[in-house]
């Protein structure tokens, strides 16, 4: 295999837990622990990212030897890793939880590859100081999940953290999945995750919490040094400096929860320690993807009362949680009012993006306020598959008498497709016709442009699932087909048409398909 060079600034640069044995505890005045990934019994590849690999210069025939595979399941350390657990805190669904940190995630030190940096991260390697009462360790499903989603967000064009491999333990890992008192063996995986940086908004808070006010300054320069190097020069950074990176930390969430509400993704666990400093989608969990267009929908069973991170929420949901930032590094800048107006022009400035990128969705030039109320109505009115209804729209001719009818592919259910939505469709159509007429749209360029933002393929939630159930019965096929169906989301692939198709009927109430537990 190919060396790989580190470069361990994170543990070089910040202090680290004294502590050297793995048993659970409170930290203080450090930011990380070191320990060791657990070994395992009997690895073996699932399947692996030849893009994330090839990031770190890695080949595909690389991906496929003895010692990636010992690394990547935890057995055997490479020269030059650090491997340690990080410690954050955070708000879980609203309320501040105290120190949670890297519970079963071990860094295994920052891989150098020209001007840029990638942590390697190993989710589900074993107990950590901060594992609390859990094991430490990950299931197969959720790996499978955290695999294929990663990358599916990649190609998706939404900022996301990588997934390099997905190995299985050979390990078996109780689980409750749905916290009913049925607790099951489930086969052992580790994914490697990649990202510059696995730095969360917890971290911060977590410093402030302890009150380690030098600590915190230590660790935000640190950061903004190593991933923010535009925002600073050499001097000593100052309230201007803070202030500018937490307007672009404002700036970069607002671009991925646009991306989310485009795609109709659903993280489902929005919690302050599972938002990225970077603005990537981190920690999938028991996310989701919108099938019928329903701004309540949340995949999250443990967040069924309060739907407080349903697709319609993440936006406020990502206010609210800059907000939790912005008190964790008031410290640093003395004065909340500049915080405060950060705060406030992160709504303007999400609502000014995500109307950019609706009219992107419709083929449109610019925002159009009353097609789009509309349209959302339209969206309501029946159970209609979101995915496909953008896709069809695309393709439909909008001079033809009857245009209404190419858009029937989307619809779930027969017995709502009737004159009275058919007539609501073309009233709707006929709007949407004059809007483009009006801002000289080209028909022949409107569908071109429209599949360049609306994806064909999304990692819809019974595919993940029935990608699951093979791998569980130890055939990775379909998790491999389907990481390469992902790999061009917008392209029409008519060998893969059904993957494309809408959700079954069967997959309506499955486990797996439209509900999810925080298990994993
Ligand atoms: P999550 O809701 O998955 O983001 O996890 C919240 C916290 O629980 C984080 O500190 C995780 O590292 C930790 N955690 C989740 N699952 C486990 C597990 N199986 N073992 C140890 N810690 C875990
Ligand atoms: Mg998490």
């Amino acid at each position: 295999m190919q060396t790989l060079t580190f470069d361990n600034q994170f543990t070089a640069q910040l202090p680290a837990d004294p502590v050297e044995d793995n048993h659970r505890r409170q930290i203080s005045q450090a930011l990380y622990s070191r320990v060791q990934p657990a070994e395992v019994s009997a690895p073996s590849l699932v399947a692996y990212s030849p893009e994330a690999a090839a990031l770190l210069g890695l080949s595909p025939a690389d991906c496929e030897t003895e010692a990636f595979l010992g690394a990547m399941s935890g057995n055997q350390l490479l020269p030059g890793m650090d491997p340690h657990a990080t410690c954050y805190g955070g708000h879980q669904f609203g309320n501040w939880a105290g120190q949670l940190g890297d519970g079963r995630a071990i860094n295994l030190g920052e891989v150098a590859v020209a001007d840029q940096h990638w942590m390697l991260q190993l989710k589900g390697a074993g107990p950590t100081p901060y594992s609390r009462s859990a094991d430490g360790l990950a299931v197969l499903r959720s790996s499978v999940r955290e695999f294929l989603c990663s990358e599916a967000m990649f190609h998706l064009g939404v900022p996301t953290t990588r997934a390099l491999s997905l190995v299985t333990t050979g390990e078996g890992v109780v689980r409750d999945m749905l916290y009913d008192g049925n607790p099951e063996t489930e086969p052992g995986a580790v994914v490697c995750r990649m990202s510059s940086s696995f730095v969360r908004f917890g971290h911060f808070q977590m410093l402030t919490a302890r009150g380690e006010e030098t600590l915190l300054k230590q660790f935000t320069d640190f950061v903004i040094r190593r991933e923010f190097p535009h925002l600073c020069g050499s001097d000593e950074m100052d309230r201007e400096v803070y202030l500018s990176w937490f307007n672009e930390v404002c700036e970069r969430t607002a671009d991925l929860i646009v991306h989310w509400m485009r795609v109709g993704f659903v993280h489902g666990v929005m919690n302050t320690d599972n938002m990225s400093i970077l603005g990537e989608t981190i920690d999938y969990g028991p996310y989701g993807w919108l099938e019928d267009f329903d701004p309540n929908w949340t995949p999250n069973t443990t967040d069924a009362g309060n739907r407080r991170y349903r697709y319609g929420q993440q936006p406020a949901i990502g206010q609210w949680n800059l907000m939790q930032l912005a008190n964790a590094i008031l410290p640093l800048v003395g004065d909340p009012k500049p915080l405060e107006e950060m705060l406030s022009a992160f709504a303007k400035v999400y609502q000014t993006r995500w109307e950019h990128m609706l009219a992107s969705k419709l083929g449109l030039k610019n925002h159009d306020a009353a097609l789009l109320d509309e349209l959302f109505a339209l969206l309501t009115h029946a159970e209609t598959d979101m995915t496909v209804f953008f896709r069809l729209l695309a393709n439909i001719n909008l001079e033809d008498t009857q245009p209404h009818v190419g858009l029937r592919g989307a619809y779930y259910r027969d017995d709502q497709y009737n004159d009275d939505l058919n007539t609501h469709t073309q009233s709707w159509l006929s709007q949407y016709r004059q809007t483009l007429q009006s801002q000289g749209v080209d028909p022949q360029q409107r569908a071109a442009a429209m599949n360049a933002a609306n994806p064909k393929y999304v990692l819809r939630n019974y595919l993940a699932q029935l990608a699951i159930d093979d791998a569980e019965a130890g055939d990775y096929a379909l998790v491999n087909t389907l990481l390469d169906v992902l790999r061009r989301p917008y392209d029409e692939q008519p060998e893969y048409e059904q993957y494309a198709a809408l959700r079954p009927e069967w997959a309506r109430t499955r486990v797996g398909c439209s509900m999810l537990s925080c298990s994993s």
